[in-house]
């Protein structure tokens, strides 16, 4: 049996209450149910109805499910992209975005930053005839994040772009005003402390007619996925295909649970949390600041540079049955990424920084 508590950035914990919900969708036979059948119209239902409350998505937002955050990386551009995407680019995430704009033959163009570093927004270029902004809310490879409010003054400067977010190891996390972007999306074995398997997209109608019109115009939307499909089968509360039914429920009792407790102390909580690690790591002899300007330091996925191995770190942290992120690529082991999402307990976290403490000081 595995006792340890992972604070690895996706997949991480499970969500407290999930393993009680998955005992009750077996014993309500979950698994069988037909994913045309009235029951599950109504476990569609409660998901993305709770999901529109938790983050409070206006009226002509849409919730899509897709099987995983990389796949929305490709429906996105292939449903509301005629030929021109720019991209904020500075870690593994952002990149492959962009590089799947290339791959579908996009004209896609980027703006760079170092690995560890953010962007002066307002500074940079955006070329007039780029049709989409793609960022990365958070880019979980290096744990920088960009602040919300730079995501908004990208509306405010470039109203007639559409602005994509991907929010991915943050949601529900950042206070999006949903009015200043058109696409967001997330999976749930980041923050919604799920088994992994179900990415989630939120649309505006901007978005959709988008896709209608690329469609009417000859350009290929998928077949598997296209925006127009899943917006036509989600009247009916329903998916185009046989979906993740068992994510899908879980992903309703936990929106449920996080409604219970409420968004703002589930953002109070991180902001907490956050505190804890980043004021032991200021302190650390062992670890650094990955990302040296705090505005852009990462709430949800914190990442430090290591004088230890991070496999080291690993191998003495498992006598206290607990397990962080190595880095990402190059800085696997030069740093450690810890994941900070609501499945984290302020007291497990306060346990971790103890047990580093006592590991490298
Ligand atoms: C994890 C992650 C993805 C990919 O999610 P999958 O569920 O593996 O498809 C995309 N973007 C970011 C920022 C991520 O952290």
């Amino acid at each position: 049996m595995d006792k340890k508590i992972y604070f690895t950035p996706g997949p991480s914990e499970l969500y407290p209450s999930v393993p009680e919900h998955i005992e009750n969708a077996l014993a309500d036979k979950v698994g069988v149910i037909s994913h045309r059948s009235k029951r599950f119209q109504e476990i569609y239902a409660a998901a993305t109805n709770n999901l529109n409350e938790l983050l409070g998505l206006p009226n002509d937002y849409h919730v899509f499910f897709f099987g995983s955050a990389t796949e929305i990386w490709e429906r996105l551009l292939q449903n509301c992209v005629k030929s021109k995407s720019f991209h904020f680019v500075n870690g593994s995430f952002s990149k492959r975005f962009y590089e799947f704009s290339l791959g579908l033959k996009k004209d896609a163009s980027k703006v760079n930053a170092d690995f560890g570093k953010g962007f002066s927004v307002e500074e940079v270029k955006i070329p007039e005839d780029t049709e989409a902004i793609c960022t990365t809310q958070n880019e979980t490879s290096s744990g920088v994040s960009m602040p919300v409010e730079d995501i908004h003054k990208l509306r405010d400067k470039h109203p007639d772009k559409f602005i994509f977010v991907d929010a991915v190891s943050s949601l529900p996390f950042p206070d999006f005003d949903y009015n200043k972007i058109d696409a967001v999306f997330f999976s749930v074995q980041k923050c919604f402390g799920l088994p992994a398997g179900l990415g989630v997209g939120l649309f505006n109608k901007r978005c959709l007619e988008r896709s209608e019109e690329l469609e009417s115009s000859g350009q290929y939307t998928g077949n598997y996925h296209s925006l127009n499909s899943l917006a036509e089968k989600a009247k009916v509360n329903q998916t185009p295909e046989t979906p993740n039914v068992l994510n899908i429920y879980l992903l309703s009792k936990v929106t449920e649970d996080m409604l219970q407790k409420g968004i703002h102390t589930i953002r109070e909580e991180t902001r907490e949390k956050a505190a804890i690690v980043y004021d032991y790591i200021e302190k650390s002899k062992n670890f650094t600041f990955a990302v040296k300007k705090a505005e852009h330091r990462s709430r949800t996925t914190i990442v430090a540079n290591s004088e230890m191995s991070s496999v080291e770190v690993n191998q003495r942290l498992a006598e206290f049955d607990m397990a962080v992120g190595t880095g990402y690529g190059n800085y696997k082991e030069k740093q450690i990424r810890i994941a900070n999402f609501p499945a984290h307990s302020f007291s497990q976290m306060q346990e971790l920084v103890k047990n580093l403490k006592k590991i490298c000081n």
